[in-house]
């Protein structure tokens, strides 16, 4: 079978290229039928990630899978959530959107500092399905009030995933084992073999 992945990231699709090749499917990026983007006006995940989904399969007539994610904090009532890529300002780059994210804990103590990373993935046979598959984790840290390390992207440096170690100190290995998209993905690939 051949499926869409609805992202240009290029991470994002080598992880999936990886998973879903033991089930002889190919991931193709949503690059190779159309250059525009689909508009995310969902206020939930699932719904960014099943208006994704649908947007990849309809310009490129397979099915498609789709990602959407963000970082949930609970001294901000869960923001950024769903605006954590353009918290900032719709073209913030992520150190911006980082360095926002530490002025508005300041005075946040560390105890109250709890967030999560959340991820949606959705799979869609053709454009018009009605009963997408839709598979979800989030993986559980704090927000520290400086960054460290240097892998992974976004809130990474500042996410601390167990005492002394933040999501950017991990291998990348070890982050998609861990994180929120490694499990939803592995949750998703672990139904298509049940449903291929
Ligand atoms: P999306 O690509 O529209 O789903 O936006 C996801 C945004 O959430 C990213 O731009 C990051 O700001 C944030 N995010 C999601 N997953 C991660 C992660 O694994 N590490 C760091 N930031 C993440």
């Amino acid at each position: 079978m051949r499926l869409v992945l609805a992202t240009n990231n290029r991470g994002k699709l080598q992880e999936l290229q990886a998973l879903l090749a033991p089930l002889s499917i190919e991931v193709l990026p949503q690059s190779q039928f159309t250059s525009v983007a689909a508009e995310e006006t969902g206020l939930s995940f699932v719904e960014n990630a099943i208006l994704k989904a649908r947007h990849a399969a309809r310009a490129s007539g397979l099915p498609a899978i789709a990602d959407d994610s963000g970082i949930e904090v609970d001294a901000l009532r869960g923001a950024p959530g769903i605006y954590s890529a353009r918290y900032a300002g719709i073209d913030a780059s992520d150190q911006e959107n980082l360095e926002k994210m530490l002025r508005e804990l300041r005075d946040v103590p560390a105890e109250r500092r709890t967030a999560r990373y959340r991820c949606a993935l959705a799979f869609m046979r053709w454009d018009t399905d009605a009963s997408p598959l839709v598979c979800q984790a989030s993986w559980e840290g704090r927000i520290l009030d400086a960054p460290r390390g240097t892998g992974g992207f976004g809130y990474d440096p500042i996410f601390e995933v167990e005492p002394g170690v933040t999501a950017a100190e991990l291998s990348a290995q070890e982050k998609n084992r861990r994180s929120h998209r490694g499990k939803a993905l592995a949750m998703l690939v672990n139904e298509l073999k049940l449903h291929p």
